[in-house]
Parts: C-alpha cells; structure tokens; sequence
C-alpha cells in the first residue's frame, strides 16, 4: 500500500499521507476561468470532523468551490489549507495523496459503465493505491454491505437504480479511508423516490468522525445533519450560520430571498 511506502521521518509540511486533523481552509481562495471570477477570494474554515452544507443558487461557485479542495481545477489565487497544510499547485505523488484522503461524490455518479459494483470501488484501490487484489475485494464488500448493497456486487451501473448506483459512488469514495468527503448535490439526479436512501447513508456518515461537505439542495437534509451552513451567492461567501438560525432568520438579504424561494 503507497501509504505504508511513506516512513514518518519523510513526512514533510506537503506531505499528506499521516494527515490526522481533515480540517479545511480556503484562505484568499480565487479561481477565475479566463477573464471570469467565478471566486472572489474565499475566507472560510470548515473544523475536522465538521458537517457542512453548501446552499446558493445556481450559477453561485458552489461546485467550484469543492473542487478546489482536491484539485478537480486549480485555484488561480490564494491557497487552501489542509490539516493547516498549504495544497496550491501540489502535483505528482503527494496530490495523489491528498486525493486519496479526499473522496468526492458527483451529482450524476461518474461509475464506470463496463464495471461491476465491485469492480468501480477496487479499480482505484489496486492501480492508484497498490491494494492486492483479494484485499480490495474484502475491502469493497465491506463498503457495499455499508451502504447496502451487498447483494449488487456483480451488478453493472446499467442494472441498478439511480440511487443505488449513487451508493455505489459512495462507496467508492470511502474506499480509500478518507479524512475528508465531499458531495456535489448527490441526489440532484435522481427521481424522488430515491432520494431517502441516498440521505439516509450520508446521515450514517455524517458525525462519524469524517469532514463532510455537501453541496445541496435538499434543505431539510440540511437543517438536520449540518453544523453549519455556508450561504454562497456570486462567487462570495454571503453568510455562514448554525442550520437553525439561518433557516429561521436569515441574515443576508439574498439569503432572505434564496431561503424565499426554496422554502
Ligand atoms: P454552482 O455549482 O453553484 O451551480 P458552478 O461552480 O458550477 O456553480 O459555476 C460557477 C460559475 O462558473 C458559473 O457562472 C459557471 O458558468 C462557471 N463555470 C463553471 N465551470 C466552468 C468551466 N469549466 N469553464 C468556464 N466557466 C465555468
Ligand atoms: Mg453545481
């Protein structure tokens, strides 16, 4: 296993493979795509171990936003720290590493359609993390039996549900162990029935120790898992507050009418 390669003397301040503390923070963060700022420099500290929902409208940054923290684009400005550990312009191993400690979840699953369930969680852990095949394999039944789906093993994406595929999709994010996942509105693609189930195994995660960001427009979801909720609208953020305060009595004037409009 890669992780196992790496000997404590070698940890250095980019090294990320004996990250502990998963905090998250976006200090001056900008990203710009040519000449448009979708990030206006981003000031926010999400606390290891923390569940954060993401809320703003469309167009606002927030699937930008999460995908600075693993490098999915790069930032053009600014930096944002992980485990109080600088990650701009990381590359090669050690941003290799960063991700394996950073699971991501997208809205439409991203499963590789010629794979099995099984074979989509140990693809990354035997060619990107070195796993043998045998423990890969204990490694994702234990996943699926996590979320569910122990009996969808040898199914390919094509003959499961929209919300079992998105469980799937969870399931290999958590593969690697890491410290830090991050949802892009999961159940934005899926019909309605569906919905629950995906909640309800992000509702397991959530306070299990792991940093949780999501994405989301599922508010009640929010209002019940999140520590906080961070308002963003036009690439800032506009207001950060425990669920409570901010669904009842929202600061901001464009919270106000986003909260408006959802509700
Ligand atoms: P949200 O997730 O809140 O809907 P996004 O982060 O996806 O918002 O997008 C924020 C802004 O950045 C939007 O104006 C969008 O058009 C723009 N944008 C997102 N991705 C790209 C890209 N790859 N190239 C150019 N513009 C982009
Ligand atoms: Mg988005």
């Amino acid at each position: 296993m890669l992780f196992g390669l790496v000997t404590h003397s070698a940890a250095s301040a980019a090294d990320f493979s004996h990250l502990t503390q998963a905090s998250v923070e976006f200090r001056g963060a900008v990203k710009q795509y040519g000449e448009h700022r979708v990030l206006n420099g981003i000031n926010l500290t999400i606390n290891a171990g923390e569940v954060v929902a993401i809320l703003g409208p469309s167009g606002s940054g927030k699937s930008t936003l999460i995908r600075l923290i693993n490098q999915l684009e790069p930032l053009t400005d600014g930096d944002i720290l992980i485990d109080n550990r600088p990650t701009r312009g990381l590359k090669g191993r050690v941003l290799r590493e960063l991700r394996s400690r950073v699971g991501f979840v997208f809205q439409q699953f991203n499963l590789y359609a010629h794979l099995t369930a099984l074979q989509n969680i140990t693809l990354a852990l035997e060619y990107v993390h070195g796993w043998k095949t045998d423990a890969a394999k204990v490694r994702a039944l234990e996943l699926l039996e996590q979320v569910g789906l122990s009996d969808k093993a040898d199914h390919q994406p094509a003959q499961l549900s929209g919300g079992q595929q998105q469980r799937v999709a969870i399931a290999r994010a958590l593969a690697s162990s890491p410290q830090i996942i991050l949802f892009d509105e999961p159940t934005s693609a899926l019909d309605p029935e569906m919905i629950g189930e995906v909640l309800s195994v992000m509702k397991s995660l959530a306070h299990s120790g792991i940093t949780m960001i999501v994405v989301t427009h599922e508010m009640q979801f929010a209002r019940e898992i999140a520590d906080r909720v961070v308002f963003i609208d036009g690439g800032d953020v506009l207001e950060i507050a425990a669920p409570a305060d901010f669904f009842s009595r929202p600061q901001h004037p464009r919270a106000q009418r986003f909260l408006q409009k959802v509700l």
